[in-house]
């Protein structure tokens, strides 16, 4: 009775709550895995926009996100990590911006139930610094698909795998301005060979906190990287610098490894769950998975966040 009575209070959180709120109450939460490598397993060739997949194959794109669903995840992103016109432009693609973010977040939507949906949006492969771009072309680029993400259902803008800092935060000004979204947002870091933790631009994990909170990020973290077990440093680092900035975790599953002309990642869901304690412990509020992460993983991390909540 007592059990049923949370069970259904819970689901109602999940319905009505914003995720930042949900964290608030003390709840460890998780996310999902892999889409790129997922599918990659699934046909999706070298030199084909993973995008366009939205509008030609949606029910394989509807088949990743059900799946983790079905793992337990309480969130699950979309496929639109190359979604801004920039990626888009390559594949003669620049005009559907609008068309195939939406339909991404319609898919996950659709799959996600009561679940959160993470519209995906990844770095636009500009370079500021290089003069490659200014900075209100970026801040257009990703308001377009920030606005498209969430005209299709998503609660969240999941900016990710960001290197530089100023994009990150025109990415975050963007989805801020022009949406009305809880904005999200993730940088890479790698360890130095003095131990240190910093993005392929030099930015550290506290450099992040200090710029991209100050941009009104809702919630920082990593993702992607060579593993789960680096991000118990990343986390330490993130949170203190700020003890109260709730911190999402999206690790590969372990150092890619190129093998028989294929990219292996190997670390098993057994060896990534057995550090999820340690990773919350850190102060990570939501945990999921990066590049080579399956359903499986996802569900053996459910069950260790269960186990410690
Ligand atoms: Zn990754």
């Amino acid at each position: 009775m007592t059990s049923a009575f949370f069970v259904i209070l819970n689901e109602i959180a999940l319905v009505m709550g914003k995720i930042i709120d949900l964290i608030k109450t003390g709840k460890v939460l998780v996310s999902d895995g892999a889409w790129g490598t997922f599918l990659q397993q699934k046909g999706l060739l070298p030199g084909e926009c993973p995008e366009l997949w939205n509008l030609t194959k949606p029910g394989e794109v509807f088949e990743i996100a059900q799946s983790y669903v079905e793992a337990g995840a309480d969130m699950i992103e979309t496929n639109s990590f190359g979604g801004t016109r920039f990626k888009l432009e390559k594949y003669g693609l620049g005009d559907k911006v609008f068309e195939l973010n939406k339909a991404a977040a319609e898919i996950s939507r659709k799959a996600a139930g009561s679940r959160f949906v993470l519209g995906s949006v990844g770095p636009t492969g500009k370079i500021l610094m290089m003069g490659d771009v200014s900075e209100n072309e970026l801040y257009e680029a990703f308001k377009e698909q920030c606005i498209a993400l969430e005209a299709g259902g998503a609660d969240a803008i999941m900016i990710e795998t960001m290197s530089d800092l100023d994009e990150a935060r025109l990415a975050i000004k963007a989805a801020k301005e022009n949406t009305s979204c809880e904005v999200f947002c993730t940088m890479t870091f790698e360890k130095t060979v003095s131990g240190e933790y910093r993005s392929m631009m030099g930015v550290s994990p506290t450099e992040m906190v200090e710029i991209l909170s100050g941009a009104g990020a809702d919630l920082l973290g990593a993702n992607c990287g060579n593993g789960i077990e680096n991000m118990i440093g990343i986390v330490n680092e993130i949170r203190q610098a700020n003890a109260e900035i709730p911190i999402l975790v999206h690790a590969n599953a372990g150092m890619p490894v190129y093998c028989d002309g294929q990219t292996v990642f190997p670390e098993t869901p057994e060896e990534m769950a057995t550090l999820v304690p340690k990773i919350i412990g850190a102060g990570a509020n939501i945990v999921g998975g990066c590049c080579g992460t399956t359903p499986d993983h996802i569900c053996k991390i459910r069950k260790v966040a269960d186990s410690i909540y």
